[in-house]
């Protein structure tokens, strides 16, 4: 287990601790388990939650204007001792006009929060509780007890909190929390698993390929463990149990898609990208969108998805403004604008006109063969990327960021994919273009310097008209100038130029040797790998690698090891062609 903490029982307290220095302005500790707003607000309803830790933000993070008036927080994933619940009510019942707990329905929280309300009552409390259970995954499931209550917990605490911050009464409050209860469905998915501090090891285990369908917030099995599926698949399984739930035919709804504490943001944007496309696609209209971790499970690598149906008091009552830590006000509509004008003609210019008349530009004729030659080069270095991207991504991992083959092979691909249209021109142009893609598509630095490297060989081919192993090999001296100029870098910085540098100059003592091209490229081919070997004990200077400083040595270089398969996948296609030395291809 490895995570930022101290003693695994210091965590609950220090992570209250943590919150209430962090935000002071909005909260405030009334016990070491027990949070309230900084500024107390009576003559309200007052509204409490609270459960096991391990969810933040949930709860301390809704509490705050507009929202929750205390949230308590029993050990991480355990429901907090009936006493503690009753000492958050008696925090904020002085001065309320009445107490509403809201409760996730797992059978601890259920029972702690029942008994904490009768107390209550008995004292006089004017006091109610509602339980959430909006997971609809687990159903015909082995859970007994109902539905769990998940991530729809905080369209309740929005919207009870802003019934009660504009006054409704306890019986008011209460009727707005239960409307969203009943209107709110979740379900989620993890794809791994959390380690509750205490224990020390995960609470599910997933194989590498594995994800489980339906997860609950405690990592609590779902519906059906898998093989691993596209985002997209996901969404569509946990869209179609949630939308077959409830009737949201031409509903107005809010989406919460909630992380699960290890989801990084960009992965929550491609969830939410396919979760607005099926709602628009089934008519649904979107009213308030959040993304975001609201309710999550410590470290858990999963997501949830929430549809709230809307009726006009809950869209207006979500929109209400509220100040707590966590929450973010949704953002789906913008507000009215008034289209500005549109240019007179536009409207009347049929879309279609603007083609009408124009043909496509048929390829001319016959192929420039040495254009063809080319192309079949630069698809077998594609092929040979394709091959080795696992490896140079492995050879990334250590001392960059693993990503090397991935980028290549990307870059190399859509090279490949481009060539029946590209190879209509002549072979400078056809590198030119190469290399516009490769920059465009490799992204990193190996994309801008792989594209300078092809730029500067089509300039050649440009320069002398035709493709010798001489302009393939000034081509080369060109782009590894280029390189340097670019990037800085020089030999024996570990860099890919490590392998450049033995591989021009061995093409240099071929041509001085009059050695046949095919011969002369696998020689330059077999003197970039051992310049990439080369390059094991080296300390890095330049790229990514050069963080490492001694520690990069050890490793052998990405960027050198690719151009090495680079160059053999263009000796080994220049000898399945048959080119002579001198060839003018
Ligand atoms: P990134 O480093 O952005 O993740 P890649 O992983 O695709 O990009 O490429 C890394 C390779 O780029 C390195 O292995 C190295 O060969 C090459 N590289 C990085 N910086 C330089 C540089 N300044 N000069 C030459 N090559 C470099
Ligand atoms: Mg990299």
């Amino acid at each position: 287990m490895k995570k930022f903490i101290n003693r695994p029982e210091d965590v609950e307290r220090q992570v209250v601790d943590g919150y209430v220095k962090t935000y002071p302005g909005i909260i405030a500790k009334a016990a070491d388990d027990i949070v309230v707003r900084a500024r107390r607000k009576t003559g309200k309803v007052a509204l409490v939650s609270g459960g096991g830790m391990g969810h933040e933000p949930a709860h301390l993070g809704y509490v705050g204007e507009g929202m929750l008036d205390a949230a308590v927080g029993g050990a991480i994933y355990t429901s907090p001792a009936e006493d503690r619940v009753k000492a958050a009510i008696d925090a904020v019942a002085p001065g309320a006009t009445g107490v509403l707990l809201i409760v996730k329905n797992y059978t601890g929280d259920v029972v702690n929060f029942k008994m904490a309300a009768s107390e209550a009552a008995e004292e006089g409390v004017n006091i109610a509780y509602v339980v959430v259970d909006d997971d609809v995954a687990v159903d015909g499931s082995s859970f007994t007890v109902g539905r769990r209550g998940v991530a729809g917990t905080v369209f309740v605490h929005k919207c009870a909190g802003a019934a009660a911050e504009a006054g409704a009464d306890l019986a008011g409050v209460e009727r707005v929390a239960k409307k969203v209860i009943a209107n709110v469905r979740t379900m989620g998915v993890a794809i791994e698993p959390c380690t509750v501090p205490a224990a020390g090891k995960p609470g599910f285990t997933l194989a590498d390929d594995e994800m489980e369908m339906g997860v609950g917030i405690h990592g609590e099995p779902g519906v059906r463990r898998a093989a691993m599926e596209p985002a997209d698949a996901m969404v569509d399984e946990i869209l179609e149990k949630i939308l077959a739930d409830l009737d949201y035919a031409n509903a107005r709804v809010a989406v919460l898609v909630n992380g699960a504490g290890g989801t990084p943001p960009y992965e929550l944007a491609i969830v939410s990208n396919r979760v607005h496309d099926v709602l628009a696609s089934r008519g649904i209209t979107v009213v308030q969108s959040y993304m975001g971790s609201y309710m999550t499970s410590l470290e858990m690598r999963g997501f949830s998805i929430s549809v709230l149906r809307l009726d006009e008091e809950l869209e207006h009552l979500l929109a209400a403004p509220a100040h707590a830590v966590a929450w973010q006000e949704g953002a789906a509509a913008p507000a009215k604008e008034v289209a500005a004008p549109a240019p007179a003609s536009v409207g009347a210019v049929p879309v279609a006109s603007a083609h009408a008349g124009e043909t496509r530009p048929e390829p001319s004729g016959a192929l420039d063969p040495a254009t063809e030659r080319v192309a079949r080069v630069l698809a077998a270095v594609a092929d040979t990327l394709d091959a080795h991207k696992d490896e140079l991504t492995e050879l990334d991992m250590p001392i960059g960021d693993s990503d090397h083959g991935i980028n290549m092979a990307r870059g190399f691909d859509a090279v490949r994919a481009q060539l029946p249209e590209l190879g209509t021109g002549d072979a400078a142009t056809l590198l030119r273009k190469a290399a516009m893609t490769i920059i465009s598509k490799v992204g990193g630095s190996s994309g801008p310097l792989y594209g300078t490297l092809l730029r500067k060989l089509s300039v050649a081919v440009k320069r002398a008209g035709t493709l010798s192993l001489a302009v393939f090999a000034q081509g080369l001296e060109d782009g590894l100038a280029g390189i340097e100029e670019l990037a800085g870098g020089a030999p024996g910085d570990k860099t890919m130029i490590d392998a450049m540098v033995p591989a021009l100059a061995s093409l240099k003592d071929s041509l001085a040797a009059e050695v046949p091209a095919a011969e002369a490229l696998s020689r330059a081919a077999r003197a970039a790998a051992d310049g990439a070997e080369a390059t094991i004990p080296l300390v890095a200077r330049k790229g990514r690698a050069s963080y490492l400083g001694e520690r990069s040595a050890g490793h052998k270089d990405p960027g050198a090891a690719s151009f090495a398969y680079c160059l053999d996948a263009v000796a080994k296609a220049v000898t399945a062609e048959g080119i002579r030395p001198d060839a003018a291809a």
